[in-house]
């Protein structure tokens, strides 16, 4: 008898290489097969008589093969199938490509119902590689709203549609609800059953929008709940006392004022210092509005009370530049700050450790080797990280759990949908830095096609003959790429640079770089060693270097708004005059309005916006950007009024039960432990 955790080669028509085919979309199991949600649905529910389908609409008709088909081959690798059908209103011409098999399915005289797009030339119709089926078949793949599914190389959407149904078939009723009963009811959602079967073989529109926002709202609760249980762990309670002092004691000290924002990040900050409780608050601002200077406020003020901080940069590059600016800032004030990276040796680290336990520094600045076990501190006051969606939810909660219970501030480049926000970061208080300091130099920006090719490499020659240097981004090329594509990695693009450039220094990052390798590379151009640094997105964040005054983007049509924006913001940075040149040969409209948008505007928050209208939040929150696991149905940018309520019964049942030990949430409590297993890498 099989039951969900059956394996998927029970099903008929699913052996060893379909299997295999499965396991690539994480499918393994019964259950994982049936939670195996379509991407998205064809709408095959409309029939026409043939005669009144019009030009260019996607119908099902329900005709008659007219004749025997004719198999006829063109050429190597082209061949045809066609035939006519009729039914009482007209005829159809019907041509299917490289399908000779269906000259043996379709029998003259016997009906069928075909699914295509009807095409119209005066009184000619027809049809190409229409989906069909004889008439009488239940279930099928036309007359109804047909499931669209991910694919792999092996598969196809009729065997996975298949598989599905005959998963549903024999165990179905065996899909536990998750939800307490009186929650789902409270909330009016649809039983589990009735979600997954619906989810996949809607019986109408209606149903199909009762089965998502079920499914959505069980997935985002899962997760509030994994995070809320999380954070529950650490209890909220009184904060280490900060006393007040004065700012224009720090400010004065600086070659420059600060901006009004950065005024008022500090101040909103300093009040949550003094209030008695622990301070949690997210620091919000476009690349280049000046958080860094933010964190040193505070980490002279908490040293006001004697207190030490502890600054989380994501990667050695940025800790070395933090090293540099913040040392650079504090140490004439009398803080005494030191640096631990994985990078640096055994015996500096022990030096370091050392000095830390001691209370003999005020800040200390790194990666997430801050937060080894073996890493003591006296006196931490206050936990900065930055660029805070790279590092996973638990690495933050490693960190704050040293120490006493230290003031936390987050700093993040990301503009974050509030409610989103709250998932990601729970009961943290936000500060938006919405002004950018004064004499910035817009970074001009154009997009132009291959045929500028020889123009950007004179302007390449220009420039680093001046003593300027250049970044050149080109798009990760997937592994899984389904077409052969005419992308240019970043390493084939580097080669061609050098030899184009004889003259000049070219490096190359990539993924795929150990990150000891890919820091070795940055180090050499922030140093100005190498004139050219070809990358993958690797640079996208926080990197420093105010000497580059051009970033290139190769297939920019690649890149989501957000991220060429975050890709402009490491230049222009120094006095120089910089550029943003975005290549790309795609003619869409779409392509064409998004790098339109590019060119006019460089304000951060209002490039997200346009980014989530124009390709959907799907992808704006894709990539993972948040640090949180991956979601299968729930989209994190626009479910925002199911996350808010999830969220809301969410906290409501951890209140009631913070461990989940109840018995009516024992099946809740077992998914969200599957969450947590699954997705080891990014709470940990
Ligand atoms: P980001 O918010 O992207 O982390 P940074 O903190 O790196 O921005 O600041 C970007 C640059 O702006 C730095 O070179 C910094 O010295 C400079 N800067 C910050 N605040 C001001 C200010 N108030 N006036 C002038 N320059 C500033
Ligand atoms: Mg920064």
């Amino acid at each position: 008898m099989a039951d969900l955790n059956t394996d998927v080669r029970y099903i008929k028509g699913i052996g060893e290489k379909k299997a295999l085919a499965l396991h690539k979309l994480g499918v393994f199991t019964l259950y994982d097969l049936v939670s195996f949600f379509p991407r998205k649905y064809d709408d095959r529910t409309q029939y026409r008589p043939i005669a009144l389908a019009m030009d260019g609409e996607s119908v099902c008709i329900r005709a008659i093969a007219a004749d025997v088909p004719r198999l006829t081959r063109i050429r190597r690798g082209l061949d045809l199938v066609k035939f006519k059908a009729v039914d009482d209103s007209g005829i159809v011409d019907i041509t299917y490509f490289n399908q000779s098999y269906v000259k043996d399915n379709i029998h003259r005289g016997e009906s069928y119902v075909f699914f295509g797009k009807m095409e119209v030339k005066g009184a000619h119709r027809s049809m190409t590689n229409p989906v069909y089926e004889t008439d009488e078949k239940e279930n099928g793949v036309t007359g109804r709203i047909v499931p669209i599914y991910r694919m792999s190389a092996g598969l196809n959407q009729r065997s996975i549609l298949q598989a599905v149904r005959q998963g549903l078939d024999v165990c179905g009723e065996q899909i536990p609800d998750i939800l307490p009963e009186a929650l789902r009811l409270r909330c009016e959602l649809a039983p589990a059953r009735y979600a997954y079967e619906n989810i996949h073989f809607p019986a109408d529109f209606g149903a199909l929008e009762l089965a998502r926002r079920r499914l959505i709202f069980e997935e985002l609760f899962v997760l509030a709940c994994a995070l809320g249980r999380m954070r529950g762990q650490r209890v909220r309670e009184g904060g280490i006392p900060v006393h007040e002092s004065d700012l224009t004691e720090f400010w004065s000290t600086l070659p420059f004022s600060p901006t009004g924002a950065q005024r008022r990040a500090v101040d909103q900050a300093a009040k949550d210092l003094h209030s008695g409780s622990v301070m949690n608050r997210l620091v919000q601002g476009d690349v280049g509005s000046g958080k860094t200077l933010v964190a040193a406020a505070l980490i002279w003020y908490v040293w006001k009370s004697g207190l030490s901080s502890a600054f989380m940069a994501p990667t050695e590059i940025l800790a070395d530049q933090h090293y540099h600016t913040l040392s650079g800032m504090l140490e004439p004030l009398g803080l005494r700050v030191g640096k631990l990276t994985g990078a640096m040796s055994a015996k500096e680290k022990r030096e370091v450790k050392a000095l830390l336990k001691d209370g003999q520094l005020d800040l200390i600045i790194g990666t997430h080797a801050l937060f080894s076990q073996d890493v003591e501190y006296t006196n931490l006051g206050l936990v900065v990280t930055d660029e805070q969606h790279r590092f996973g939810v638990g690495q933050r909660s490693a960190l704050i759990g040293k120490g006493q219970r230290p003031h936390v501030l987050v700093m993040s480049a990301t503009p974050i949908p509030r409610t989103l926000a709250l998932i990601i970061y729970g009961d943290l208080d936000v500060s938006v830095i919405d002004e950018l300091p004064p004499g910035r130099q817009k970074v001009d920006t154009f997009a132009v096609n291959e045929s500028y090719r020889s123009r950007l490499n004179g302007f390449i020659r220009k420039l680093c003959g001046e003593g300027r240097q250049v970044f050149v981004v080109c798009p990760m090329v997937e592994e899984n790429e389904e077409l052969p594509t005419p992308l240019k990695s970043a390493e084939e693009h580097a080669k061609e640079l050098a030899e184009a450039f004889p003259e000049l220094h070219v490096g190359c990052v990539h993924g795929k770089m150990k990150s000891k390798d890919k820091d070795a590379v940055m180090a050499a151009f922030v140093k100005g060693e190498t004139d050219i640094l070809v990358s993958t997105t690797v640079i996208e964040v926080g990197v420093d270097v105010p000497n580059a005054a051009l970033m290139i983007v190769e297939n920019a049509e690649r890149f989501g708004l957000s991220q060429l924006h975050q890709l402009r913001g490491r230049v222009g940075r120094g006095q120089h005059k910089s550029w943003c040149i975005l290549v790309s040969d795609a003619d869409s409209d779409d392509v064409k309005a998004r790098l339109g948008i590019m060119t006019r505007t460089s304000d951060g928050f209002k490039i997200s916006e346009e980014d989530l209208r124009l390709r959907g939040p799907g992808d704006f929150f894709g990539a993972r950007q948040h640090g949180l696991p991956e979601t299968h149905i729930a989209d994190l940018g626009a479910d925002t009024d199911t996350l808010q309520r999830a969220q809301q019964e969410a906290s409501l049942l951890l209140s009631q039960d913070p461990e989940l030990l109840k018995p009516e949430n024992r099946l809740l409590r077992e998914r969200v432990e599957l969450l947590f297993r699954e997705n080891a890498d990014s709470f940990n």
